[in-house]
């Protein structure tokens, strides 16, 4: 059986002090897969040493060089696409589908750096002076299962846009994945020092990054629990955060939207990565007096275009969750859900017929749900869809900002002025109107408890940079 047994640190793939061991586990049959050495606080400790030690020449780098840098593990990553591909499906269970996308996106985050390098300003001129933006520092990067090298990838590629180096903690359920992302990294040949990286447990590495002194920013995407122990942690030392953390995303289709194609449009929305992202469109709002045209469209749809299964296979849209216990979580919720007394329009408890093996979860949809149910206000990550109705247009957008989260949100409307007013009441960071469009150079976070920052483009770059003002 493989066993991982290197960290990265300092261009080199060398053997960790810590010695704890984690099982890989294949999601699809829970088989054991490989094994990995995590890192510890001493790994930790020596990645941040060399990081900050890199940042004294990597700061002072031109534009064109980190231009260069990016192209570089651009070409490395794409190189790899199908192996980070397959190895995604492997470990994580992502449907293939979900994983191809994924991955170039991760790929495709280097290029689109260097496209927000072209367009921004790093000298501004404010009323009478000068405003320069130079590199934080040091930025600790952790990051959770879900998508786990797409993650790295756009944080990183910011990063190095910027002239900060990094110390880098994926979880440790994606250490296959990571392993293979270093190897890409090693490929691009960047000044040693720059990248670093260190699987290790939440308490250990990723608390060392959050409380060292030399860590300038954690840009962190994960659960909003987590969020707030990284935030907590990080005031000591006055640390800037970007944080992306959990969602219950609303998704409204008005009364004069095109149902047959916004409630297929839904049920993607809600079960894309087989309902493990942050921007599940998990809640639907629907015109109380239309719920009955959308229950048919929802059962035909999920009958006709919905499979959960296999995940390497082509035509799968729903795969396995990712561990026993996220199964167990969503298992909880749809336990829940029946004994608040949700319909079951769809779905269920247990295992999918002829899928015991796997961490495999029926695709469920619950109608009749009131906003003051948990199925409607905590985030499950799984495939579970919670149908609420409203009365009048308020109505329904008081209903989707009855939310701690505000990560993303989605409008369907046949009128799109109509859909852009709605979208305008709208508490979150992204609302998306009448389809599924991804931007990635436009910013992307969450309000209120969905987060704090902002990733991507011209306002994500900012994020890891610091403002000065030179009066003369
Ligand atoms: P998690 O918060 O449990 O863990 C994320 C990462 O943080 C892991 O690497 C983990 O080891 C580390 N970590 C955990 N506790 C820590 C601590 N006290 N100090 C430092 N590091 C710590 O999240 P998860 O279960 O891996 O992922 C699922 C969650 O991530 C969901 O809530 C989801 O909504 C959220 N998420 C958000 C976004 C976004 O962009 N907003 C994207 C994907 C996932």
């Amino acid at each position: 059986m493989k066993t991982i047994n290197k960290v990265y640190i300092n261009g080199k793939f060398v053997t960790p002090h810590g010695n704890e061991r984690f099982d890989l586990i294949n999601p699809t049959d829970n088989s054991l897969i490989a094994q990995v050495i995590l890192a510890d606080e001493i790994d930790a400790r020596n990645a941040i040493e060399i990081a900050k030690k890199a940042f004294e020449t990597f700061s002072k780098t031109t534009i064109a060089e980190r231009k260069e840098y990016l192209q570089k593990l651009y070409e490395a990553a794409a190189k790899k696409e199908d192996e980070l591909i397959n190895i995604m499906v492997k470990e994580y269970g992502g449907t293939l589908q979900f994983c191809r996308m994924s991955t170039q996106n991760a790929i495709n985050s280097f290029q689109r750096a260097i496209e927000t390098l072209d367009q921004f300003n790093f000298e501004r001129k404010v009323n009478e002076s000068k405003v320069v933006f130079g590199p934080l520092g040091v930025v600790g990067i952790i990051t959770p299962w879900n998508s786990s090298n797409s993650f790295i990838a756009s944080k990183l590629s910011m990063a190095i846009a910027a002239g900060c180096t990094t110390v880098i903690k994926p979880s440790e359920m994606s250490a296959l994945q990571t392993e293979l992302f270093a190897q890409c990294v090693h490929e691009a040949k960047l000044p040693d020092g720059i990248v670093n990286i260190v699987t290790g447990l939440d308490q250990i590495v990723g608390n060392e990054l959050t409380l060292n002194r030399d860590i300038s920013k954690i840009s962190f995407t994960g659960s909003t629990a987590v969020g707030k122990a990284i935030a907590k942690g990080a005031a000591d030392t006055m640390k800037r955060v970007t944080l992306e953390l959990g969602g219950k995303s609303p998704n409204i289709l008005l009364d004069d939207a095109d149902f047959e194609k916004a409630i297929p449009m839904a049920i993607t929305a809600a079960f894309q990565n087989s309902g493990q992202a942050c921007v599940v469109g998990s809640r639907l709002l629907v015109p109380e007096d239309r719920i009955d045209e959308v229950k048919q469209l929802i059962k035909i749809n999920i009958r006709n275009n919905v499979k959960v299964g296999n995940p390497a296979e082509e035509n799968t849209t729903i795969g396995p969750m990712i561990s026993r216990k996220q199964y167990d979580r969503v298992q909880s919720y749809i336990k829940l859900g029946i004994e608040e007394g949700a319909e079951l329009l769809v779905g269920g408890e247990g295992h999918p017929e002829g899928l015991d093996n796997g961490n495999f979860v029926k695709a469920t949809v619950f109608t009749n749900v009131k906003r003051s149910m948990k199925i409607a206000r905590q985030e499950i990550f799984g495939p579970v869809l919670s149908v609420l109705t409203y009365k009048d247009e308020k109505e329904a957008i008081a209903i989707a900002n009855d939310t701690r989260y505000g990560l993303m949100a989605y409008v369907s409307s046949g009128d799109s002025d109509r859909a852009m007013k709605v979208a305008r009441q709208i508490d979150a960071g992204r609302v998306i109107i009448n389809g599924l469009k991804h931007d990635p150079l436009a910013p992307f976070g969450g309000f209120k408890e969905s987060g704090v920052g902002r990733e991507f483009g011209v306002y994500g770059l900012e994020e890891y940079l610091e403002p000065k003002t030179l009066i003369q």
